[in-house]
């Protein structure tokens, strides 16, 4: 791999190129060309020809409105799974404003919930912070979106503004248009002095502090002041939590454990004792610098379908249980491949 792995793993978002592929990324026709080519030679071939390619599973979960109706629980890995019986964001709270409210993407695992809002009110307790505007989190049902994220697919991941929250209630209209600030100087690899304070960095230690969060992503301009402001601290452990990586200028990105108990949770490997202060900042921010040159573009990247999630994400979908969702699928194939279409 090209980058750090662990951070690689963190985010499975390697290159600002392909995150704005992600933010583009359009709902892939129905049919591929290669189920319209005529099958001539083998029935088998002809059979399958007939059949359309299943829809990508970002187009079923995008529809999802509601939760499923099940315990909750986390399902297989944040970049390719699904979410039970998530719980809402309030879109206000004594400390927090969701933003964003028609993407109807303020959905998380309960622990997730918890601990963003526990997050909002002690940052603003005791860190002089005004209050959380938060961005994504996960649709109801979690898996992939139609734009945008790779992972926050099982509702384990947050993406909070890095502009503090207004002391007023913002409108529905402000909460869609109202753009976040970059944190980013003109040299790309410090922070903007002028928006950049010292409770943003309060705030990024505070929730790098809570035991579950593994990750924080932030801009590896960002990584550089936390590091230089915390030259020196004692205990590196929660700097550690923070990692580099494109993008995360506008908000930065938790990530929290698998909960326990949640056996088809896929857990990542653990950040290390590196508080990546060193060698590693260093190479990002010559990274910054000079980005790598897109290499040529690769065979287009089909979308993950309902096959390739974990065998659980079918029940979330149908919001049933798991042995109830089977019996269903193999007693009626097509009235379930017919409501996962429309759902
Ligand atoms: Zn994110």
């Amino acid at each position: 791999m090209r980058f750090p792995s662990v951070v690689a793993a963190a985010c499975l978002v390697a290159l600002p190129a392909l995150l704005a592929a992600q933010d583009a990324d359009t709902p892939v026709p129905p049919s591929e060309p290669e189920a319209a080519k005529p099958a001539k030679k083998a029935p088998a071939k002809a059979k399958a020809a007939k059949k359309p390619p299943p829809p990508p599973a970002k187009q079923l979960f995008g529809a999802a409105k509601t939760p499923a109706p099940l315990a909750a629980r986390a399902i297989g890995f944040y970049a390719k799974g699904c979410l039970a019986g998530a719980a809402a964001l309030p879109i206000d709270g004594s400390a927090w404003q969701a933003m964003r409210l028609s993407r109807n993407r303020n959905w998380g695992h309960p622990e997730l919930i918890a601990l963003v809002e526990k997050l909002a009110v002690e940052a603003k307790r005791h860190d002089g912070w005004p209050g959380l505007l938060v961005g994504d989190l996960s649709q109801p049902r979690g898996g992939p979106m139609l734009t945008g994220h790779t992972s926050h697919q099982v509702g384990l991941d947050a993406d909070i503004w890095f502009t503090p929250m207004p002391a007023r209630r913002l409108t529905e209209k402000e909460r869609e248009e109202l753009s976040a600030t970059s944190m980013l100087a003109p040299d790309i690899v410090s922070v903007n002095r002028e928006v950049w304070t010292d409770a943003h960095l309060r705030l990024l230690k505070r929730a790098a502090s809570y035991k579950q969060v593994e990750r924080i992503l932030v801009h590896p301009a960002i990584k550089k002041a936390v590091c230089e402001a915390s030259s020196q601290d004692k205990d590196r452990a929660w700097l550690s939590k923070i990692r580099p990586i494109w993008g995360h200028y506008y908000h930065f990105h938790i990530r929290i454990a698998c909960p326990k108990g949640n056996a088809n949770c896929e857990g990542q490997p653990s950040v290390g004792g590196d508080d990546g202060c060193g060698a590693e900042l260093k190479r990002w921010l010559a990274l910054v610098k000079n980005p790598p040159k897109p290499g040529p573009p690769g065979p287009e990247k089909r979308p993950l379908t309902l096959d390739q999630l974990p065998a659980d994400c079918r029940a979330v979908l149908a919001g049933t249980p798991p042995s109830k969702a089977a019996k269903q699928a193999k007693s009626a194939p097509k009235a379930t491949a017919k409501k996962a279409t429309v759902k």
